[in-house]
């Protein structure tokens, strides 16, 4: 590929025709265009406009400056569409080419090295193709032709055509008004580009926000029961979209219009973030926090990458973090090298600082909402509180600083901040070893006993029941002092009752063992139990069921985190508290005493109401329970 050749002109004076060789190698590379651009052919469009826009800006700024001194006129990028001969036009009336311009940036420049496109192609993943340029013309036309005339005094039309081979005409023509028109004779394999709903669907997607006005026709109306073309431009783009604005210029009513206008089908967004930094690097945006509906359907890819407001993509994993893509909105940045591949953006210095700036103003603008508007925060919490917790997880930056924000929800609504609850359960709910317990309910409904019994002891309950839950339970538990997490039917009555204060047994050791005994005879099979008989008031009940707090966590974690699971195959571990102050252990206990053999409905009657509560009597033995029970009602 190295093998490229120089321009080889040869100049037909009679007819002033100029005929050459555009500088590629000897072999064709259109194929090559098409081949390695083959899913992504739709971005000739964005290219096409792009150049135009582009010429259209230089125009104006010429203008500004004083060296253009002609009529701007009304600075316009027209697409006009002829679906009969397959022929698609992109208008402008921008700067113009002279000749000499044709041959520098079409002739030469654009394809000055075939084998640095082909390097710079090759890898697919290449973030939104951007920059491809006039060439990627030929990955849908057979031909391309391009008629211009410069905004430079005396210069003279030229028309350039060439039909994809790597022969190009180039001859003097006529055209009256400055600008350049660029005309795409479509090639059949790619005639879907010649339909006006793809073109229109494109022209939404690319260029919707470009800062030059797209024509594609006229607007139409409803007159007499049917569609009818009117006098006036089919703008399809608006020129001047919020990020570019100042937040100080906007009201509420234009984030949320513009959201509408972004995803139309949404409901409402809770909050956002209009980002504007130029230094040390260019990035503007406005990042909106979607209304999550149902939690495991959450559309990441929404926000769109922007480029001086030409579309680049919507997949901007690899620019922001992780967590963040599950914001919608827009990101616009020169700054980010878009003719790189993909996995390359991780490692740039540019991207690093834009997406460390980003989780910066994304956590700033949390803990304002957080400080002065409490209420409204409280309120949208279910609705944030999933990305916020994804964000403490996966982010190490974005953690600390959450933690100032982060609010704890309790079983009766009540929202908390993470000092605040600290100190509100401290005086009751610190163990033995000074550790504070942060007890919470995974599924309230299943737990209710548990709660209500939590909260007769004067305990407050948390509320923990999202999917990341037993993964946040443990980050709080890493980061925050002194404290452990005990779901409230967990083991963690124990601890929070210092041993002091528990009365002593009444019964021997031995006794206690044989009791014990008892009890684990009439559990079901299956599971693995440690029964212990205690003292825990008479009013509690009789029998309590119990789990691991960190076998249960752990087989929590390690089923939602798939793959190796060593842990998955171990059978389900109780803790069985017989609770020797209540009067039933205490008749159980008579009976066996007085015949080791008695059947004792009683017994299996206290544990089966303990397996019951926690939702583990099933099939026969439930059915057998329902037997026993109407037998003592009896
Ligand atoms: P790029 O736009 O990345 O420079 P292109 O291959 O798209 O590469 O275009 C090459 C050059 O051709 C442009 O830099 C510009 O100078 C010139 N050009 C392309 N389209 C137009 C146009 N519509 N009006 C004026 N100049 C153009």
């Amino acid at each position: 590929m190295d093998n490229i050749l120089k321009l080889i002109f040869y100049t037909d004076m009679a007819n002033k025709t100029f005929k050459g060789q555009i500088g590629v190698t000897t072999e064709n590379i259109f194929p090559v265009i098409k081949q390695f651009l083959y899913s992504d052919h739709e971005i000739f469009l964005r290219e096409l406009v792009a150049n135009a826009v582009d010429a259209s800006q230089k125009l104006r700024t010429l203008a500004s400056n004083g060296e253009f001194k002609g009529e701007l006129g009304e600075l316009k990028v027209s697409i006009e569409l002829d679906e009969k001969k397959k022929t698609l036009k992109v208008i402008d009336r921008g700067i113009g080419m002279t000749e000499e311009e044709v041959d520098k940036y079409i002739n030469q420049i654009a394809f000055s090295s075939a084998g640095e496109f082909l390097e710079k192609y090759k890898d697919q993943n290449i973030i939104g193709h951007f920059g491809l340029g006039f060439y990627s013309a030929f990955m849908v036309a057979r031909k391309v032709t391009i008629e211009t005339l410069s905004w430079k005094e005396g210069a003279k039309a030229v028309k350039w055509t060439c039909d994809g081979s790597p022969e190009y005409s180039l001859t003097e023509c006529k055209k009256e008004d400055r600008g350049t028109v660029i005309t795409l004779d479509i090639d059949d394999e790619s005639k879907e580009f010649a339909e006006k709903g793809k073109i229109s669907q494109l022209l939404g997607k690319y260029c919707k926000f470009m800062p030059v006005p797209v024509v594609f026709g006229k607007k139409t109306e409803w007159k007499d029961g049917k569609s009818v073309e009117t006098e006036e431009d089919n703008v399809i783009n608006n020129i001047d979209p919020i990020w570019t604005k100042a937040p100080g210029e906007l009201k509420e009513e234009d984030y949320k219009n513009f959201y509408k206008a972004l995803y139309p089908f949404e409901e409402e967004p809770m909050f956002w973030i209009h980002l504007n930094v130029d230094y040390p690097f260019n990035l503007t945006g406005v990042l909106y926090f979607p209304k999550i509906k149902e939690r495991m359907s959450i559309d990441k890819n929404k926000i769109q990458l922007y480029c001086n407001q030409m579309f680049v993509t919507d997949h901007v994993d690899n620019i922001v973090p992780d967590f963040l893509t599950l914001l919608h909105g827009v990101i616009d940045s020169p700054d980010i090298p878009l003719n790189v591949s993909r996995s390359y953006l991780q490692s740039d210095a540019n991207v690093k600082k834009i997406s460390t700036y980003i989780t910066k103003k994304v956590a700033d603008r949390l803990e304002e909402i957080y400080r002065d508007q409490r209420g409204d925060f409280e309120a949208k919490w279910d609705n944030i509180k999933l990305f916020i917790e994804y964000g403490m997880l996966s982010d190490e930056k974005f953690c600390e600083r959450a933690l100032n924000f982060a609010l704890l929800k309790n079983t009766d609504g009540k929202f908390f901040g993470l000092e605040d609850y600290r100190k509100a359960i401290e005086p009751e709910q610190t163990d033995k070893d000074k550790k504070v317990v942060y007890l919470y309910a995974t599924k309230p409904d299943e737990q209710y006993s548990w709660i209500e019994a939590a909260r007769n002891k004067g305990y407050d309950v948390l509320l923990m029941d999202c999917e990341i839950d037993s993964h946040f339970v443990n980050l709080l538990e890493s980061k925050l002092k002194d404290c452990r997490f005990a779901r409230v039917d967990s083991d963690y009555v124990d601890a929070l009752i210092p041993k002091e204060d528990k009365v002593k047994p009444e019964m021997s050791d031995d006794d206690k063992k044989t009791l014990e005994t008892v009890f684990k005879a009439v559990l079901p099979e299956g599971n693995d139990y440690q029964v212990e008989a205690e003292n825990l008031g008479e009013n509690a009940a009789p029998v309590l069921i119990t789990q691991s707090e960190f076998m249960r966590r752990y087989r929590e974690m390690s089923a939602m985190g798939g793959g190796m699971n060593f842990y998955g195959e171990l059978p389900q571990s109780y803790n069985i508290k017989v609770n020797m102050e209540n009067p039933l252990i205490a008749r159980i206990w008579e009976e066996k005493k007085a015949d080791e053999n008695a059947d004792c409905p009683l017994l299996k009657q206290v544990v089966d109401l303990a397996l019951l509560g926690n939702g583990m009597l099933k099939g026969k033995a439930l059915a057998d329970f329902i037997a026993r029970s109407t037998e003592l009602l009896k």
